[in-house]
């Protein structure tokens, strides 16, 4: 069976679930906040990679266009002086057109520069080492090829080279088209964005070369990164996507967006550094969990005392219980001893004069017969003279027992100690002879006691008795006519010689 549990029990659990529930609810919230974040960071990142590729694959393209149509010219008009004359002036055209554009070259079938877009024809140089050339040499494709940045021959400014192969009429190679882009045209625009302080964006060939790189740095134009986990990540799940990484180049842990750009086998990276992004949700939830177990401390602080509180009202009312249960059994006690008899444990004489009066009305109400026996111990002076006080106490108490012993059992019956060594017995509803009898039964049992008397001529303990009954009326006298009535019978059991009963109707007449 489960015990009860007490109610400060219940108060320590309500203020703990209180206070926990604080905590695991600004908790929940931190970390929905932190999740928000993260996805507040990644919508960035998707944006800025959209924006480079498209920025990216608008540049080349502009570029490349410019190329197609240099191809196509020299393809239809050949490369005799006045053509070439013709030519640069198309490139330099070209060149004033495109802000991107570092230049535009043409190359022959040796690598020797045929035309460019600059001022002077530099014809003396040859770019026949360059990777592009040797690319487009080896393969027949027509398309456009972007090489790895290179530091431009003519102007000494890193450049993205951008060509086309040149055919002859028969489709042997004749040479290769250039298209410089100006890599500070990307750097300019990747500065404008708000990447943070370790933030990261980049311009990287689907075969793995860095082109470019923001934080920018010489050093890493042309690095592989095929084996990055982040190559990896974009070339095993798709043109776009995002992932957290740790970057091999400074091992900062960043959320990485990756795309594919539309017309050239490029992708654009932006990288957004986890730790920085989440700097200010981290600050914020600092604050915001210090506020709260202050709160959820004060809080339990002050329901801590709230439940001694509690604890200490719960223990006084339970003294204050106790106290009430002993004060009402002393005072049952009190009131028991108020209306007994010390001596003898019958009832006292006040309880003797109530318990008459309430019984005479009764009585009266009820047109029943009261009687009274009135008791006296015979020669008791003597008993006293001769045993002395004490025994003349412990005799007084056996004679309350035997008494007490043959009380028939009635409603409302009473034998009290009427005075010093007398005892009256009230019987309600009792009419005189049954009074007699029982008086007559109290003599005999007392005598029957023979507790030693040898100032008395029956040389035992005796009592004598007078008993009275009547039928009480309305205004019909006092309850005392019954007490002297009984008391008369009494003297005249004593006239007649004491142990004996005498009736107060027959009187002198004595049983
Ligand atoms: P009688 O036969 O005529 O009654 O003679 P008695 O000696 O008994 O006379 P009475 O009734 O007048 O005497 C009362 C005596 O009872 C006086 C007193 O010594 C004694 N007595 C009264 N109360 C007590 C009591 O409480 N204890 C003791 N030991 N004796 C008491
Ligand atoms: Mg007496
Ligand atoms: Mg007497």
């Amino acid at each position: 069976m489960s015990k009860r549990r007490p109610i400060t029990f219940w108060a320590t659990v309500f203020v703990a679930v209180v206070c926990l529930s604080l905590v695991a609810i600004d908790g929940w919230r931190s970390w929905n906040a932190r999740t928000q974040q993260l996805l507040e960071v990644e919508r960035s990142a998707t944006n800025l990679a959209r924006a480079m590729a498209q920025q990216a694959d608008d540049t080349i393209k502009a570029a490349d266009t410019s190329l197609a149509d240099i191809v196509e010219r020299i393809e239809v008009d050949g490369a005799a002086a006045p053509a070439l004359a013709r030519l640069q002036r198309v490139l330099r055209g070209h060149v004033a057109e495109l802000p991107q554009l570092n230049g535009l070259f043409v190359y022959d079938v040796d690598g020797a520069w045929l035309v460019n877009s600059r001022p002077e024809p530099l014809r003396e140089r040859n770019n026949a080492d360059r990777e592009y050339f040797q690319f487009h040499r080896a393969d027949p494709a027509r398309g456009a090829h972007i090489g790895t940045p290179v530091v431009s021959r003519s102007s000494g400014k890193w450049v993205v080279p951008v060509s086309r192969r040149i055919n002859r009429a028969d489709g042997g190679f004749a040479g290769v088209a250039l298209a410089t882009i100006d890599v500070d045209y990307f750097k300019r625009f990747y500065q404008s964005f708000d990447i943070g302080q370790r933030g990261a964006v980049a311009l990287t060939t689907n075969a793995g070369t860095l082109l470019l790189r923001r934080p920018f740095d010489d050093a890493t134009i042309g690095m592989s990164m095929a084996r990055s986990a982040l190559y990896l990540a974009y070339r095993g799940a798709g043109p776009v996507g995002s992932v957290f990484l740790e970057s091999p180049l400074d091992g900062e842990v960043r959320l990485n967006s990756y795309r594919a750009l539309q017309h050239y086998p490029l992708f654009a990276t932006a990288a957004l550094s986890k730790d920085e992004q989440l700097a200010n949700w981290r600050r914020d939830t600092f604050l915001h969990s210090l506020g709260v177990l202050l709160l959820a401390a004060l809080l339990g602080l002050f329901g801590k005392r709230l439940v001694q509180q509690i604890g200490l009202r719960v223990e006084a009312e339970a003294q204050l219980l106790g106290a009430r249960d002993a004060l009402e059994s002393l005072n049952r006690q009190l009131e028991k001893l108020a209306l007994q008899d010390g001596l003898t444990g019958l009832a006292n004489r006040r309880q003797f004069d109530a318990t008459l009066a309430g019984e005479f009305s009764l009585a009266g109400r009820a047109a029943a017969p009261l009687a009274f026996i009135m008791l006296d111990v015979d020669c008791f002076k003597q008993y006293n003279d001769h045993y002395g006080h004490i025994a003349g106490d412990a005799c007084l108490r056996a004679l309350s027992q035997c008494i007490v012993a043959l009380m028939p059992g009635r409603r409302g019956e009473l034998a009290a100690r009427y005075g010093g060594e007398e005892i009256g017995i009230l019987l309600p509803d009792t009419g005189l002879d049954e009074a007699l009898a029982l008086a007559e039964r109290v003599r005999a049992a007392i005598e029957g006691l023979r507790i030693g008397h040898r100032g008395s001529p029956a040389g035992v303990v005796t009592v004598s008795a007078g008993v009275a009954a009547l039928l009480p009326r309305r205004g019909a006298g006092a309850p005392a006519r019954l007490l002297e009535a009984a008391d008369k019978a009494l003297y005249a059991a004593k006239l007649g010689g004491r142990n004996r009963v005498c009736a107060a109707a027959a009187a002198p007449a004595c049983a």
